[in-house]
């Protein structure tokens, strides 16, 4: 079985204290395979130094490294120049460069489409520069099953739309987004398309090209890689045509006492010393997951989200927030139970060795949409099998007979 050839890469199962662990949380970050723990160990054992600036071997070698992630990271995405590729700290900031920079252009009466299933990182810095720039944030609907509603997209994009910023998949409901359906419409009336795939990522192939997005962002943690290191794409004209994010070394061509002129890109958004080793790890973290074969790491998921999905519908008490069929739908499941407080499920999930997370994820307005302040979302990769979801289902089970 697909899991426990993969599983067995993942040192972290291996140890003692995590035997029988079935993580899942995985949509908030993934374990790492050996490949990346190995390609950063390398990386400090033997070829760590400063990149880009050093005239010795120890740095080219670094350089050399670290460039080379860039390449790997263009083939993960299908982008045509290695320039449109930008190392960032994480989705976060990757989004908040393209909000930030691109938001000085628009003005009152202009308006941004988000949807109602964004998560805080796709939201926040938009609904931020609207009040600093007076534009209007606007939230497409979804539809009583969690998807985007796209009878409403005529209503919602329209002439005023400047920018359309959505999530390729949600990190509560597990949906998929019509991303084919909408990107040539918003192309169509000239709006920025900003993809978020900070989930996406880890669940299905990213063609830049064939999406014909102007901006994607995703974090290494949650694609097997190591946190402190994200990616944003962008294309080459729009990368060019925005103003420096941050600013200092780096990133500038030449600096006067009273004016600087900027690097080209991508070191014009990669100011000050990057994540060196984290962003090589990346590098391991994406030709792990492109040799596995996504034909066959998507028909794995799938499998999980047709096993998982009708048995935690038929639980009694269990109200279960986005689609309730698998078609376009991650295995990202969050749900409520009824008389169970989602951090008491947690806890009791986690004495039976159940790594699940309760809470908002990120997610504030939607959760209040639902009217529900919290859930507890269990979600799943690749390492996880169907008996993880047996095990979830006998836990809340338990916790409905201690907390009922
Ligand atoms: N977007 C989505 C859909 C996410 O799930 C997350 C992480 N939960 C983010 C953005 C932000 O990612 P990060 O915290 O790594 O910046």
């Amino acid at each position: 079985m697909l899991s426990d050839n993969i599983r067995r890469q993942f040192p972290v199962f291996a140890e003692p204290v995590n035997k029988n662990l079935a993580f899942l949380d995985n949509a908030a970050s993934t374990q790492k395979p050996a490949a990346v723990l190995e390609a950063i160990d390398r990386c400090y054992r033997t070829s760590y130094a400063n990149v880009h600036r050093g005239i010795y071997r120890l740095s080219e070698a670094a350089t050399t490294a670290y460039e080379n992630a860039r390449v790997i990271t263009a083939r993960f995405l299908q982008a045509r120049q290695l320039e449109e590729i930008i190392f960032t700290r994480n989705a976060t900031e990757a989004l908040n460069l393209v909000a930030q920079t691109y938001s000085q252009r628009l003005k009152p009466g202009d308006e941004v489409l988000l949807s109602q299933l964004e998560h805080h990182a796709n939201l926040v810095p938009w609904q931020q520069m609207g009040k600093r720039y007076g534009f209007t944030v606007r939230f497409l609907p979804l539809t009583p099953d969690g998807r985007l509603d796209l009878d409403k997209l005529d209503e919602y994009l329209t002439t005023k739309t400047k920018v359309v910023a959505l999530s390729a998949m949600s990190n509560v409901l597990g949906t998929v987004t019509e991303l084919k359906v909408i990107i040539p419409r918003a192309r169509a009336l000239g709006a920025l398309v900003v993809v978020d795939a900070a989930q996406m990522a880890s669940h299905r192939p990213l063609d830049v090209q064939t999406l014909d997005c102007d901006f994607l962002a995703f974090s290494g943690h949650k694609v097997f890689g190591p946190s402190g290191v994200g990616v944003l794409y962008g294309k080459r004209a729009r990368l060019e045509d925005l103003p420096p994010f941050q600013y200092g070394g780096s990133m500038i061509n030449e600096v006067q006492w009273d004016d600087s002129t900027w690097a080209d890109i991508p070191a014009k958004f990669e100011a000050g010393t990057p994540a060196i080793a984290e962003v090589i790890g990346l590098g391991a973290a994406l030709e792990f997951v492109m040799s596995l074969g996504w034909q066959d790491y998507m028909t794995y998921e799938d499998e999980l989200t047709r096993y998982a999905l009708p048995k935690l519908l038929a639980v009694t008490g269990l109200h279960l927030l986005g689609p309730s069929t698998p078609q376009n739908r991650g295995p990202v499941f969050a749900f409520t139970i009824a008389g169970v407080h989602p951090h008491d499920l947690s806890s009791v999930l986690d004495d039976l060795n159940i790594a699940v997370r309760s809470g908002h994820h990120c997610a504030q307005p939607l959760h209040r949409l639902y009217n529900i302040s919290a859930t507890t979302r269990a979600s799943a990769t690749i390492y996880n099998s169907k008996e993880d979801f047996d095990r979830l289902i006998e836990g809340i089970e338990k916790a409905k007979r201690l907390f009922s």
